[in-house]
């Protein structure tokens, strides 16, 4: 029989993060993937934001995925409305989708990059990574679990199968998940009426008719093809989601689409196509004993303000560090009890953030005058202009959403504390979070005496950086995840202050 510390079912997004948070700190980690090879065919997710870019700087890969990233942040931090990409601009929103952040706000500007992009560095970083195993080729077709462990069966596409035993699991595999299906979780809530085509095409001949010049989205706002659509790179490739179309219509027309939404005749070559439907769906439990969820296994939402993958990210680094905490030895069992009470309200907040961005489409922004080159279409477009302005401001400018996530109910945080900790430049290029320990931090002002705190991490195994800081007021207890487990003074009893960071007693 196979061993691993923590099977992870899934090597999307999510399940990888979660495998390089838990092989970062030497936890042995087989992720099971069916996938061969990351697909280029759905790039679903292209907004990567800039928590997930703070989480890949502490990984050490944010430049790494800057490099291949298609678009780089400075040819474009604008989304634009337009009757086509040819046609009438009705409205522009700049600095969006976090590219172009407040000065000192967060350690990393977003990134526009196709989720593939993102796919293919993660496995290099998985591999790179010796206490994990991307078994690729294989799926979870059922696991079992009791006190000691869970058995986890796994089948491979050549036939064979096996039995993996591990301390804890984490499904990862996704809206069909076979892991929430095994420990009897059920997703609560809506789908969407409205059905919408994706498509990439190549359509090299297309740039020089876009009169609105580089922007990371184009919504179309014309009767043919009520669309929003992007660049994949710079050469020629696209994304396009036309809203309101069905499966069949999408693959009839999908050219006519293509044309409406350029306002000119392309000669387009559709490459896939992704019919898919908006969920507003949470998981009942994300968790059963030993067996956890995470990413779209455990809450989907509507793509719009592109928060799913991102809100994926955050869950596999809260459970990642936890895990391997609990592992290790230094945490305790209140630590496993916190992601569920940490991660959900995120999750329902993001939900009912994307579904309310999901309220004005470009099928709702429809107007007959909106193309006409007199007086009526001028007040056309000025009446659009205003509603767009009123109603999708929110979902291109959310960086409080992404940033400010406080853990106020969770076990393992102290009152006032729960937020992440503020950002701030101690040099050019020298962020906060770079001098932040792998394990805790205690922030404090230069010349405090740690010694009580150093004196308790140490008796209960964790490490703990003592980072003086000046200027800093009082003491921060930091977490991995950078946020505050604690505040307060040298006063404080620093065991039971680590006790309760680190989730009560080791077992
Ligand atoms: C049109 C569109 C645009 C989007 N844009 C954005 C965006 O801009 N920003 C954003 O944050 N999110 C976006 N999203 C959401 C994003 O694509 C998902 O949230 C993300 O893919 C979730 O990652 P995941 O790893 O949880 O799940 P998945 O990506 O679904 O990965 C699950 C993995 O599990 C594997 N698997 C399945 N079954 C099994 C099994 N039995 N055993 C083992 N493995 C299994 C699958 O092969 C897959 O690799 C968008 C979604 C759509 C539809």
């Amino acid at each position: 029989m196979d061993r691993a510390q923590v099977l992870v079912a899934g090597g999307g997004p999510v399940g990888l993060a979660t495998a390089v948070e838990l092989g970062r700190r030497g936890i042995d980690c087989l992720v099971v993937e069916p996938r061969r090879e990351v697909s280029r065919s759905r790039p679903r997710c292209k907004t990567v934001n800039v928590r997930t870019m703070e989480h890949l700087r502490r990984w050490g890969v944010a430049d790494r995925l800057r490099e291949r990233a298609p678009l780089p942040v400075a040819w474009s931090q604008d989304v634009v409305f337009c009757t086509s990409l040819a046609g009438h601009e009705l409205s522009r929103f700049h600095g969006v989708l976090g590219l172009a952040p407040e000065e000192g706000r967060c350690a990393e500007p977003g990134q526009q990059a196709p989720q593939y992009v993102l796919e293919e560095l993660l496995r290099d970083v998985v591999g790179g990574l010796d206490a994990c195993t991307l078994l690729t080729g294989h799926r979870v077709v059922a696991l079992t679990q009791d006190e000691d462990g869970v058995r986890v069966e796994v089948a491979g596409d050549d036939g064979t199968s096996r039995t993996v035993l591990a301390d804890y699991a984490v499904g990862c595999d996704g809206p069909r998940s076979v892991v929430r299906a095994q420990i009897g979780a059920d997703y609560l809530g809506e789908h969407a009426l409205r059905p919408n085509f994706g498509m990439v095409v190549r359509a090299p001949g297309l740039w020089p008719h876009v009169r609105h010049g580089p922007a990371v989205q184009y919504w179309t706002v014309n009767p043919v093809a009520p669309a929003l659509m992007g660049p994949l790179d710079r050469d020629g490739m696209w994304w396009v989601i036309a809203f309101g179309v069905e499966r069949d219509a999408g693959h009839a027309r999908a050219g006519a689409i293509v044309d409406a939404v350029a306002g000119v005749p392309v000669d387009a070559e559709v490459l896939s196509t992704d019919p898919w439907t908006a969920r507003m769906q949470l998981v009942d439990t994300a968790r059963r004993g030993r067996v956890f969820l995470a990413g779209d296994a455990a809450h989907l939402n509507p793509p719009f303000g592109g928060h799913g993958l991102n809100t994926g990210i955050g869950d596999a680094v809260d459970l990642g560090w936890k895990l391997a905490a609990v592992l290790r030895g230094w945490g305790g069992p209140g630590l496993l009890a916190s992601y569920e009470a940490e991660r959900r309200p995120v999750q329902e907040r993001v939900i009912r953030a994307a579904e309310d961005n999901m309220k004005t489409l470009s099928t709702d922004l429809l107007d007959d005058d909106l193309d006409r080159d007199d007086a009526a279409g001028d007040r056309a477009r000025a009446a659009a202009h205003r509603r767009i302005q009123e109603t999708k401001a929110a979902e291109f400018h959310a960086l409080d959403l992404v940033l400010d996530v406080v853990h106020d109910r969770s076990p393992v945080v102290a009152d006032g504390a729960g937020d992440r900790l503020p950002h701030a430049w101690l040099a050019p290029g020298h962020s906060l979070y770079d001098d932040l320990g792998p394990e805790l931090t205690l922030v404090a002002p230069p010349g405090t005496d740690a010694t009580a705190f150093t004196a308790a991490a140490r008796e209960r195994g964790v490490d703990l950086r003592v980072l003086h800081r000046p200027g800093s007021e009082g003491l921060l207890l930091v977490r991995p995840d950078q946020h505050v487990a604690w505040r307060g003074d040298t006063d404080a009893d620093a065991g039971a202050v680590l006790a309760r960071a680190c989730g009560g007693a080791c077992d």
